[in-house]
């Protein structure tokens, strides 16, 4: 396993960087959207499920089983996966500190040839509003987060739990 810290900070620096310099960018606190349409399962890694897991552990049992459960029976809709973990009444995800890299490079970081992913932002970059934003390239982030073990599907770490 590997520690993500380095790859957090720098995550974080871009991520702060942009929005010191786009006040107006769509991911904020109060959006969910992403969270809400999953393209696939989310897939973590084995230094990623174990700081998910400290997260989980520091929920309330109640909210713990609930989360369980939510993994257990969650089903692709038509727009995707609804991430099992969002409070979606609140529109918060709960492990917000140890959320997966995916989670935090989503909205910041591009992959070639494969679009943006939010229609929010789309619009926007279709607009010309973000044309001197540098986006973070995930294909590389991936490809470090690749030294850390096989990325698996979120249910299968649930599964470990026992
Ligand atoms: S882990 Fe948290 S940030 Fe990531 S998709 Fe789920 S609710 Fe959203």
């Amino acid at each position: 396993m590997t520690t993500l810290a380095p790859l957090h900070r720098a995550i974080d620096d871009r991520v702060a960087r942009i929005r010191q310099s786009q006040t107006e960018w769509p991911c904020a606190k109060g959006c969910d959207r992403c969270c809400r349409s999953l393209a696939d399962l989310p897939r973590l890694t084995p230094s990623e499920w174990t700081l998910l897991k400290s997260g989980l552990e520091a929920l309330p049992p109640a909210t713990q089983s609930t989360l369980r459960e939510r993994v257990r029976t969650m089903t692709r809709g038509t727009a995707g996966y609804v991430c099992p973990l969002l409070d979606t009444d609140l529109g918060i995800c709960p492990v917000y500190a140890q959320r997966p890299v995916a989670c935090r490079t989503y909205g910041y970081y591009v992959e070639r040839d494969k679009g943006l992913y939010c229609e929010t932002i789309q619009a926007r970059v279709d607009g010309g509003d973000l044309d001197d934003v540098i986006w973070g390239n995930q294909a590389a982030v991936e490809g470090q987060l690749k030294a850390d073990g096989e990325a698996l599907p979120l249910p299968v770490w649930f599964d470990t739990l026992g």
